[in-house]
């Protein structure tokens, strides 16, 4: 732990940082004496590189960019290494029918279903309930050394992806919370960031019962603080996510910043894997599945390989 005595007058406590704070990274931070916890979070290069697999146009590219945000933030709450966070949108009558984004050890993969001719007749900015039409997010928490798993389920309401995360935390957990998310094209490159903060006696994080009391008054303070950060400063690479924090709360008696979290891409599609679950279905259906060039190939949905399996492969 260094210290670092603010203008003013409060201890600022950070972890010494290991990684750079500027991008790809999701970081603790702790207001201890108003029992406010949570995560900051900003993503460039790896929100670029699993766009990569898909072609979707920009209005898509945007939300797919803040979930993928989202997922970071709520995922590096996870206690475990292992640990796995799954947030799915499943919807119908709007631009988008499914979104579905994980996250694992700091790697982060999605993608999500769209429907062209809608999205052709959306406004600049669609709301969420342009975007989503009616439904539902689900976020589901793993924890397979706790053998822990546990589902929250809440309509998709609110102005955008935050307010709905914010509606999770409150519906699902009785955790005051804010969520704000923001993504932005720069040039020809993505930047995006969230900040989560939580209402949490001290030490306590995750997805644990938690007894906060909804009116308590320090929670209205650090909301303000927290919801005055600006879009921009969210996904501006150029200031590190510790000194975006000491900007929004250099006001508090203390501050902290806790362990960082590197952020990269991930996908665990595997060959042997999908051979298996080829290898699953009955005869009659694999050989439906077979292609003109004699394979059966089967596309992994959040990175877009391919798989060419021969059926003679299946025994
Ligand atoms: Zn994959």
């Amino acid at each position: 732990m260094g210290s670092v005595v603010g203008e003013a007058g409060g201890p600022y406590l950070r972890a010494m940082p290991t990684v750079a704070l500027n991008t790809d990274v999701a970081l603790g931070v702790a207001i201890p004496l108003r029992n406010a916890r949570g995560r900051i979070a900003r993503l460039g290069p790896v929100v670029d590189s699993i766009l990569a697999s898909h072609a979707y146009p920009p209005l898509i590219e945007k939300l797919l960019a803040e979930a993928l945000t989202l997922t970071a933030l709520l995922g590096s709450l996870l206690k475990e290494a292992q640990g796995q966070l799954t947030l799915q949108a499943q919807t119908e009558g709007g631009i988008v029918d499914l979104l579905v984004c994980d996250y694992r050890g700091g790697e982060l993969r999605g993608y999500l279903r769209h429907d062209e001719a809608r999205l052709a007749e959306a406004p600049d900015e669609p709301t969420l309930k342009e975007m989503f039409g009616k439904g539902y997010l689900a976020i589901t928490f793993d924890q397979p050394v706790a053998d822990e798993r546990y589902q929250g389920i809440v309509p998709l309401e609110g102005k955008n992806l935050g307010e709905a995360a914010q509606s999770y935390f409150a519906q699902s957990e009785q955790i005051p919370s804010l969520v704000r998310l923001a993504a932005e094209k720069r040039g020809e490159h993505w930047q995006a960031g969230g900040l989560l903060l939580q209402h949490l006696p001290e030490g306590e994080e995750g997805r644990e019962r938690l007894h906060t009391r909804l009116d308590h008054p320090d929670w209205p303070h650090v909301a303000i603080l927290g919801g005055s950060v600006k879009p921009e400063e969210l996904t501006d690479d150029t200031v590190p996510l510790d000194e975006l924090l000491w900007r929004l709360f250099n006001e508090e008696d203390e501050l902290r910043t806790l362990a960082a979290t590197p952020l990269s891409r991930g996908c665990r599609c595997d060959p042997d894997y999908v051979r298996s679950v080829i290898a699953r279905f009955p005869e009659e259906e694999r050989k439906e599945m077979v292609g003109e060039d004699g394979l059966i190939r089967v596309d992994c949905a959040f990175c877009s390989s391919s798989f060419a399996i021969p059926p003679a492969e299946l025994g």
